[in-house]
């Protein structure tokens, strides 16, 4: 057991005692809203969709069957007894389809062998109250989470970033999707453009007070290409990247804000390193959290 925070891992074992579970993203060929014209166009600042879908998730060309056995196999080779959660994570699952199409593609997908839950990525501003009826039914066969990306409590941050929804967006889908026993996990992300670590550590504060049962905490990264990119590259005054040594220190903080009942599952987003510009950590998840821990055991020791 970790002794500073509720790790990923120990999470997933209260709910599943005794197995070993790996996340596997599919992509379902959703589009966003925020790129499609329903809520925005352009996306988020940051957003190139592809700095976060892994190699074997190969697109929606290839159908969420095919995905899945693609990514079982990648992991089955080294962890034959591994059991999976079907993770729904390009664009915005909950956007594009109907409940009844949703609906489908979350029964095929739970009915696969070796899956134990589904994991849906969205947005707090698309999850009408049928669409989490729908996640709530099948929840009571297998568990099904809910990853909303929040990033910010801020809404001029939010403004800022061209998300296209508030922070009361995200604390009303939190209230209604964990209302129906759903579990919900955040996304956040610490240095948006405008906001110092002090501020990120105020929206994880808040998002500790919500009914959630994990959160995912990143760095902001300049992806080459992006609207922030251009904004970073043109000398922005308000895009600021904080040192290695300075996000340490946020995480150190973050995790004595988060409550124990709250689960991080981890501190870093790790895009393939030729997309990024800034920062350039070049550091896997697990090397973060060591330097991580590092720094939590001489805070304490003080
Ligand atoms: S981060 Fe999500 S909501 Fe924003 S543009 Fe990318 S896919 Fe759309």
């Amino acid at each position: 057991m970790n002794p500073f925070y509720t790790d990923y891992s120990e999470y997933l074992g209260g709910i599943f005692p005794g197995v070993k579970v790996q996340k596997i993203s599919v992509d379902a060929g959703r589009s966003c809203p925020n790129r499609d014209g329903t809520i925005g166009r352009g996306g988020c600042i940051y957003c190139d969709n592809r700095s976060f879908t892994p190699g074997y998730c190969s697109g929606s060309n290839d159908g969420i069957l095919s995905q899945i056995a693609k990514g079982k196999g990648f992991f089955a080779r080294k962890y034959p007894e591994m059991k999976y959660l079907v993770y729904f994570q390009s664009y915005t699952f909950t956007h594009g389809a109907s409940t009844a199409e949703a609906a489908e593609m979350v029964r095929t997908a739970i009915g696969t062998e070796n899956t134990v839950g589904i994991i849906i990525g969205t947005r707090p501003d698309c999850v009408p109250d049928e669409m989490l009826g729908m996640l709530a039914g099948f929840n009571r066969e297998k568990p099904v989470f809910i990853e909303f990306g929040a990033e910010s409590s801020c809404d001029a941050t939010l403004g800022r970033i061209n998300r296209g929804h508030t922070w009361a967006d995200t604390t009303d889908a939190v209230r209604r999707a964990s209302s129906l026993g759903i579990r919900c996990g955040l996304h956040l992300i610490a240095g948006l453009p405008g906001e110092t670590l002090a501020d990120a550590i105020e929206t994880v504060k808040k998002s500790g007070e919500l009914p959630i049962d994990s959160i995912k905490l990143h760095q902001l990264q300049i992806i080459k290409g992006t609207e922030l990119w251009r904004q970073w590259k043109d000398g922005a005054a308000d895009i600021r990247i904080p040192s290695l040594e300075e996000y340490v220190d946020f995480c150190a903080e973050a995790v004595d804000a988060v409550p124990r009942h709250i689960a991080i599952e981890r501190f870093l987003s790790q895009a393939p390193p030729d997309m990024v510009e800034a920062p350039c950590w070049r550091l896997k998840n697990y090397q973060f959290t060591d330097i991580l821990m590092k720094r939590l055991k001489e805070h304490r020791s003080y």
